[in-house]
């Protein structure tokens, strides 16, 4: 579109290494497919160790947006691709390759204007510098896998010292205190109350380290919230959505227009956030909101994920959570059902190693399901388990002699990255609408409990 916002335009520099990269990306990307492999990061990878000025170069001339946060990255990225395109190509690492490698290989892949890219929180600060988008949108910050990501307060640190700089358009969730305190010394950000989903990391005050006061507590969507010894509080947001339920008829207010209604077709209170973030960055990229909003609510499906596979006579319903906010999401969306619920969790490398995040997750809620731990890591789940008074199994099998374990009917699956894989792989999930419960089989399997 013509009137999107204006493309930065650079020098390019030393263009003879540019074509040695663009070459040796090619010829990565030809052994990648060779090798039966993707090729999302590789290319891109090879390509920024001869020329290390790669990514902005390739980001020249392109309006580029940024989404990161602990959670939600690849479902707003999806969103937020999806109510540009209408408008022309628009490139994007869809997959989740989220470091500098795997942006750099989606820009490769892609001669499209405009791109929406999801970048690690720890890369943000460097993918900033190096491309310099039109448009960054803070989704929320949290505890993650220490060993993988370290402490919160380190990467808040790092996000506000690089989004002071930047004079890209902020489009940040209100209701994270920790992003707000990123982003406060940024004279151009667009407010999202985009509600929280998981307080702890939020329930102090980033100013001046006092507890705040939160109107709507943690386990909820809306996450007003004020500091009573600094005066610290929540800034008005441009765009909210009311109410917050899932279930109800939501709505999403902007700064320029009445209310629209709000219903995406992902499940949970979470992806009525994620898509009034993506809305929003549409909206600031010069796309109008209704249209925006259409394209966004459309996504049914991201990277697979809220997949489901059938079973010999079982019905299984995969999730993934990887961290306690994303947790917290994901028994939200459940909280309403009543089948059984296998937990996986392999804390492989690229889950991070470190588990001690169980205990950050409100298992307690699942005290009236039917529970498998399961994977690498099962043990370290049944004893989480065992602490929150949750009745359940711990089975060392593979996931199809897991599904053994249990009665026919409907079975709900939440894993790690690598189990969440490995399981939709196996059960060679499909992608369809959230399965209806199949009534009693709670009472059905009550003698599987430990
Ligand atoms: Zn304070």
């Amino acid at each position: 579109m013509s009137d999107i916002a204006a493309p930065i335009t650079r020098r390019p520099e030393r263009p003879g290494r540019a074509t040695v990269a663009t070459a040796a990306a090619s010829v990565t990307r030809w052994a990648c497919k060779l090798a039966g492999h993707a090729g999302q990061v590789l290319p891109g990878r090879v390509a920024l160790r001869i020329n290390p000025a790669y990514l902005a170069e390739l980001s020249s001339n392109r309006t580029i947006a940024l989404v990161s946060g602990t959670n939600g990255k690849t479902t707003t990225t999806a969103m937020l691709a999806a109510a540009l395109r209408p408008h022309g190509p628009v490139a994007s690492n869809a997959s989740g390759a989220n470091m500098l490698g795997g942006l750099a290989t989606a820009l490769l892949d892609s001669h499209a204007g405009r791109a929406a890219l999801e970048v690690d929180e720890q890369y943000l600060p460097s993918a900033m510098r190096e491309i310099r988008p039109a448009a960054v949108l803070l989704l929320n910050l949290s505890r993650d896998q220490l060993d993988r990501v370290g402490e919160t307060r380190a990467t808040a640190q790092r996000w506000r010292e690089t989004v002071a700089g930047s004079d890209a358009a902020i489009i940040a969730n209100a209701d994270d205190p920790l992003v707000c305190w990123t982003a406060e010394r940024h004279p151009r950000v667009t407010w999202v109350a985009a509600g929280r989903v998981w307080g702890p990391d939020g329930s102090i005050c980033p100013w001046c380290i006092h507890p705040l006061d939160t109107a709507a507590g943690p386990g909820t969507a809306s996450g007003g919230w004020r500091c009573g010894h600094c005066g610290a509080t929540r800034p008005d947001p441009d765009w909210t959505i009311t109410p917050t339920e899932p279930h109800g008829n939501a709505s999403l207010r902007g700064p320029h227009h009445a209310a629209l209604p709000l219903r995406p077709a992902l499940p949970g209170a979470v992806n009525l956030g994620n898509a009034a973030m993506a809305i929003a960055a549409a909206a600031t990229l010069n796309v109008p909101a209704p249209q925006a909003l259409r394209a966004a609510c459309e996504i049914d499906e991201v990277s697979g994920r809220y997949a489901t596979a059938h079973d010999d006579g079982r019905t299984v319903w995969l999730l993934l959570a990887k961290n306690p906010a994303g947790w917290a999401a994901t028994l939200d969306l459940i909280a309403d059902r009543d089948d059984p619920v296998i937990i996986s969790i392999n804390a492989a490398q690229a889950d991070g190693h470190d588990t001690s995040w169980l205990y950050d997750v409100p298992f307690e809620q699942l005290r009236a399901r039917l529970v498998i731990a399961t994977g690498a890591r099962a043990d370290d789940v049944g004893v989480r388990l065992g602490y929150a008074d949750v009745p359940h199994r711990t089975v060392h099998a593979g996931i199809r002699q897991v599904l053994r374990e249990l009665p026919t009917g409907t079975i709900t699956l939440i894993g790690d990255y690598t189990s969440f894989r490995d399981a939709r792989t196996a059960l060679g999930a499909r992608l369809t609408s959230v399965p209806a419960t199949t009534p009693g089989a709670v009472e059905d399997t009550r003698d599987h409990a430990a």
